[in-house]
């Protein structure tokens, strides 16, 4: 019986009798009422309240739909699909999840009796920002796609207590402040007590013999935690599909410590409650580098093994333990190596709880298990010492040596005496400390490894897993990177989703293909009037928003060109830096004509403990300040840096963007999907050939893209041999840049502090290579400024740009993940 009680049902005191059906939900309006009555014991009502009520309402409404779709894929109809992902970085629900479930209109009606705006409802919620950047806003995305394309995908997440911390520029320094997003409740979640299990640490392993006489292995001695999930509606765009979002948080089990207790030492072990539930009190807060701490360690763990009881707990309700059909049944997608342990979890829980041999064990896992890499930078690679390992998880330790032990069997194979070979592609990397490539043990036991831009994985084929390529290279596809049509054009921009209706009818919302019909408006003169109208009153709202948060004053009528996303050296927010230092002395030096007045945003934050990224944020924040306090200097030039950019800044500022700065380092940017953003919302880009602008600029055209820079293969090889010297002597301008800045003119209290900046710059080992690239960002910035003087032609541009980003809708990305990885979903 399906439906049967669990253990843990038992222990919490459900039966598994099943109930009758709720009645339908009521109006959107009385049920606001109720909450806001419900939840209420005072009069004053602060918008706040209002946020809870609505968002209880809507979640109230979805209810039954949520029931039906979780019910419907109990059947296992089609291939169920984990998302395993330590990052999810959701921003706000409640705008995108009316859009989704055509309640808008609805909401707004039922505001209108307080009198308040939706919008203003909707800016009372706190983001979910548990995530950091890309790869956890990719995951976000492809949720909404998934409930949108009707598939039954779960994402499996932590609840971080304290999501990506808040940044303050305090002195034009950053300062990291707790987010402490739950404060308030969370209306969205359903907390699933009932459905807890347990995770086990440290302890150690032991043999034993069976009745049947097979010896067997088992890890005991552990201290177990519990993992208790949040659900999180993901409503899927008007099809009455409801996915969920599963956030697993960390509880103490009750007999935690129980020998303190028996001891008498009662308060001590409670107080020592708190060490279990540590594992989900906070995001580490490093984009693109490994951390290295053993709590993240643990919640890697954490998810994984939880995530995994819960799918074979589903599976085994539905087909009893009969394992030979799993992989036909479920798929499990790891975003990076993350949640790579979760290969040796799933060998564990086959073999030692469902007693599996290990090679029916071995033949489910690697029919289950999707890999998808995201950096290149070496910096990023994950590994964990096997001594850290082998004490937090010793009983996965041991597995990970046998996986390793077999697979090398196999590599000898095909390179028979290859000594060097066996070291190279080890799992565990030898030394005075060895450490467990997280990577390796993902790709192995893989049926799918993929990176997220054509370049990206034509650089993991020929690079970095070249001779994983070469034993196994059906395995490697690429998924090029999307962003969800629903919140990044429908949502955020309403002005011109209204205008692309107008004209295209709404299907583009979920078949954003349709916008190549844009191209037919091109040189529709009042079509071209409406986008710039558009446009204008979307830079009116990011200028009030530059305003309100930096003090700055933007110019709607001047060009708008922004860069935000993580602080990192290989963005080269710094090279953008030295161009408005460039701008900046040509307007002292009155060079000013044909110049373009424009106003520069950067946005971003540094992880905390990265210093160099946190003194460009310092530079950026000095340069602002002498460039905004010179009369002289801001009819033609604004430069602003934006504290804490997060999820829901985007939403306002990729709508009112002319200018998109995608500058990184060739070969280095995986894919971004920032740059897709502002390209669906109509901004131009400028950037070098990376990551998904190759693919984007294929799109839309180099003439309505502004390209520069050195190629991937072209980094490469003057790696070998870089002299940024002598591009600092052929350019007059880098050079007057450089001497300005060395010259103190930034830095006149904090004499010498961007030293190690210069430094940089001018090292041989800057791999970065800003000096080989200044001189033609500063070309590619002086064909923007040409560009700009003809208004008619750069929105003209501009709509090539929209008409041309419908291939990087995730509905399209998520399309291939089905149909090429995991099919039969
Ligand atoms: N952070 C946030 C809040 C985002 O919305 C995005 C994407 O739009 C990113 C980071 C990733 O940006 P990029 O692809 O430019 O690195």
């Amino acid at each position: 019986d399906k439906y049967a009680a669990t253990d843990a049902d038992r222990d919490a005191g459900h039966t598994g009798e099943r109930l009758p059906p709720c009645e339908p939900c009521e109006a959107l309006a009385a049920t606001l009422n109720r909450h806001l009555r419900a939840g209420l014991c005072r009069d004053e009502r602060r918008v706040e309240d209002l946020f809870q009520a609505l968002a209880l309402s809507v979640k109230e409404q979805l209810l039954d739909d949520w029931r039906a779709t979780r019910n419907a894929d109990n059947d296992y109809g089609r291939r169920q699909v984990a998302y395993l992902s330590l990052e999810f970085l959701m921003g706000r629900t409640l705008g995108n999840a009316l859009l989704n479930l055509d309640l808008t209109d609805e909401a707004r009606r039922c505001l209108t009796e307080h009198a308040v705006a939706l919008e203003t409802v909707e800016e009372a919620e706190h983001d979910a920002g548990l995530g950091n950047g890309g790869l956890g806003r990719l995951a976000a995305c492809f949720l909404d796609s998934c409930a949108s394309m009707d598939l039954a995908v779960t994402g499996y997440g932590i609840r971080y207590e304290y999501g990506m911390f808040a940044q303050k520029i305090v002195d034009g320094f950053q300062i990291e402040r707790p987010d402490r997003w739950l404060r308030d409740g969370n209306p969205w979640e359903v907390r699933q007590a009932q459905r807890a299990l347990t995770v086990p640490f440290f302890g150690h392993t032991e043999s034993y013999v069976d009745r049947n006489g097979r010896r067997h292995m088992q890890w005991v001695g552990t201290q177990d935690v519990l993992a208790v999930p949040h659900d999180m509606p993901v409503p899927g765009y008007r099809n009455g599909r409801i996915n969920t979002l599963r956030l697993w948080k960390a509880e103490a089990t009750d007999d935690f410590d129980l020998e303190e207790f028996n001891q008498g030492d009662y308060a001590e072990a409670v107080a020592r409650k708190n060490l279990a539930e540590q594992i989900t009190m906070v995001l580490y807060p490093n984009d693109a580098s490994e951390n290295g701490k053993e709590l993240r360690l643990r919640q890697q763990y954490f998810l994984s093994s939880a995530s995994l009881q819960d799918l074979l707990r589903r599976y085994v309700r539905c087909f009893g333990e009969d394992f030979s059909h799993f992989a036909r049944h479920n798929v499990v997608q790891l975003n990076d190596t993350h949640p790579a342990i979760a290969v040796p979890e799933l060998m564990r829980l086959l073999m030692d709880v469902y007693c599996l041999e290990w090679d029916q064990a071995w033949e489910i896992t690697c029919h289950t298990m999707a890999y998808t890499n995201h950096t290149l930078l070496p910096e990023a690679l994950e590994r964990w010492s096997v001594r850290t390992l082998g004490h937090i998880l010793p009983r996965i330790m041991e597995i990970i040596f046998e996986i390793n032990a077999r697979y090398l069997d196999s590599v000898a194979h095909h390179w028979p005496g290859d000594g060097h070979k066996l070291a190279a592609m080890s799992i565990i990397e030898e030394g005075p400390e060895p450490q467990v490539r997280m990577a390796y043990l993902a790709i192995v036991a893989s049926f799918s490894v993929n990176g997220v831009a054509a370049l990206h994985t034509r650089l993991l084929k020929d690079g970095l897993f070249r001779d994983f390529y070469a034993l196994w290279p059906e395995r490697f596809n690429n998924k090029t990177n999307g962003v969800t049509p629903r919140r990044w054009l429908a949502h955020c921009n309403p002005r011109l989703a209204a205008l692309l209706d107008s004209r295209l009818g709404s299907g583009w919302k979920s078949d954003l293909s349709l916008l190549s019909g844009l191209n037919a408006f091109c040189g529709d003169r009042d079509f071209i009037h409406a986008w710039r109208e558009v446009k204008q009153a979307n830079k009116q709202a990011l200028a009030e928003l530059v305003s309100r948060e930096c003090q700055v004053q933007f110019d709607t009528a001047m060009l708008f060109d922004v860069q935000v996303k993580r602080i990192h050296e290989y963005k080269r927010q710094l090279l953008n830096i030295l161009h408005v230092i460039h701008l900046y002395q040509k307007i002292l030096a009155g060079d000013t004509e044909h110049m373009v007045p424009r106003c520069v945003l950067i946005g971003g934050k540094a992880a905390p403990g990265y210093a160099m990224a946190k003194l460009i944020i310092k530079l950026a924040g000095n340069v602002a300040h002498m460039v905004n306090s010179d009369p002289l200097v801001t009819p033609w030039l604004r430069f602003a840096f934006l504290p804490n950019y997060n999820v829901s800044a985007m939403e306002r500022i990729c709508p009112g963007t002319d200018l998109s700065e995608q500058i990184s380092t060739a070969g280095k940017e995986a894919s971004g999907t920032g740059n897709m953003k502002f390209m669906m919302n109509g901004a131009l880009t400028i950037g070098t050939l990376d990551g998904a602008n190759i693919e984007m600029m294929e799109e839309v055209g180099e003439d309505n893209f502004f390209l520069f820079g050195l190629s991937a293969d072209e980094v490469a090889a003057m790696k070998r041999d870089y002299r940024p010297q002598e591009f600092i002597q052929r350019s007059p301008a880098l050079k007057a840049v450089l001497e300005l800045i060395k010259s103190g003119h930034f830095s006149l209290l904090e004499p010498g502090i961007f030293e190690p900046l210069l430094q940089a710059i001018e090292s041989p080992w800057d791999q970065w290579m800003l000096a080989a690239d200044f001189d033609a960002y500063c070309q590619a910035q002086h064909r923007a400024n040409e560009l700009y003087r003809n208004p008619e032609r750069w929105a003209a541009c501009s709509i090539r740009n929209t008409a041309a980003s419908g291939r990087f809708s995730s509905d399209f990305t998520i399309a291939n993940y089905r149909d090429e990885i995991w099919k039969g979903a």
